[in-house]
């Protein structure tokens, strides 16, 4: 009997399982509360051009600074945030910010990064979203060819039919839209006829492997193939070493962000980094 539920471990309610759940219980009622504090912070981190290594843009990736447990990962929070629809606001928080950055890069005279951010499911599944997104442009007065909005296959799955025409109105603003994690989810790959992204990032789980793995470096190689051939630009991500970076940069990768160029940053530290445009 013991042996069985031994075997059915998932059923059981172990007590690692309880502090978990009451860890995220908590978490989710703080969340509520993070947005009035101003829990939240936008760290940057670069991306290169694999053949120079200039900087060239950067991924803003959300921070919370929990008043007790410290820094929160978005690996943790973003999940309860998307099950509580939070991640609706938060989204529109991150859009704000980004833009507010990009000006002020602007206006101080920065040469000009082109921005990505993350975008739920969820929030991309709003309806008055593109008017969101046009409106928050016009009050940061922003060139939408300034962001790239990265979604996941997830979202694709979960297409309410709307997806589409949504993409092409971002895409009609200027804005370029990216798949990230590109390759780890369950969707077939006849979607990039029909979506027509502008952009492809290889997720790091091909990445991590590709120096030692002739398997990975196969994939890699033909992802970035397929990329070219239908004229998106390819970024790896996750890469942290030198050999992966020069694999990469033989299969024509466009563009590198890794721990090898750059943990992501707070936005004095980004700066600091290389000044821009310069080589790292
Ligand atoms: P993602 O969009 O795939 O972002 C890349 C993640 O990989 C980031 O984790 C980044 O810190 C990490 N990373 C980058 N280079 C390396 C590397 O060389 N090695 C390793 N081990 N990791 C690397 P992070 O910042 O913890 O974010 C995790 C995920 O949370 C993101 O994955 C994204 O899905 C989500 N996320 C982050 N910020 C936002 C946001 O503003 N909105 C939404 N909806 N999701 C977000
Ligand atoms: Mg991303
Ligand atoms: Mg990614
Ligand atoms: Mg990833």
């Amino acid at each position: 009997e013991a042996k069985k539920r031994k075997a059915n471990s998932y059923n059981v309610f172990s007590p690692e399982m309880e502090r978990t759940s009451f860890k995220n219980f908590e978490l989710q009622n703080d969340l509520h509360k993070a947005l009035l504090n101003d829990e939240f912070e936008l760290y940057y981190q670069p991306k290169v051009l694999s053949n120079k290594r200039q900087i060239v843009g950067a991924e803003a990736l959300i921070r919370w600074n929990h008043s007790t447990r410290g820094l929160v990962s978005p690996g943790e929070f973003i999940p309860l945030a998307e099950e509580s629809g939070l991640i609706v606001p938060i989204g529109e928080w991150v859009l704000e910010n980004v833009c507010k950055q990009i000006k002020a890069w602007e206006e101080s005279g920065y040469p000009r990064l082109e921005v990505s951010l993350n975008f739920s499911a969820l929030q991309m599944l709003q309806k008055g979203l593109v008017d969101t997104v046009k409106a928050i442009l016009e009050k940061y007065q922003v060139e939408g060819k300034s962001l790239e909005i990265e979604i996941t296959e997830s979202l694709i799955l979960n297409d309410d039919g709307d997806l589409l025409k949504k993409l092409e109105d971002l895409k009609d603003l200027g804005i370029r839209i990216a798949i990230d994690d590109f390759g780890t989810g369950y969707s077939s790959m006849s979607y990039l006829t029909k979506y027509k992204f502008n952009t492809i990032k290889l997720d790091r789980s091909f990445i991590k492997d590709i120096h030692t793995s002739t398997d990975s470096q196969a994939i890699t190689k033909f992802i970035i193939q397929l990329s070219n051939q239908l004229k998106m630009k390819v970024v790896a991500e996750g890469v942290e070493l030198e050999e992966q970076f020069s694999l990469l940069l033989e299969m024509n990768c466009d563009e590198i962000q890794g721990y090898l160029i750059s943990k992501p940053l707070p936005v004095h530290q980004f700066e600091q980094l290389g000044r821009f445009s310069s080589f790292i």
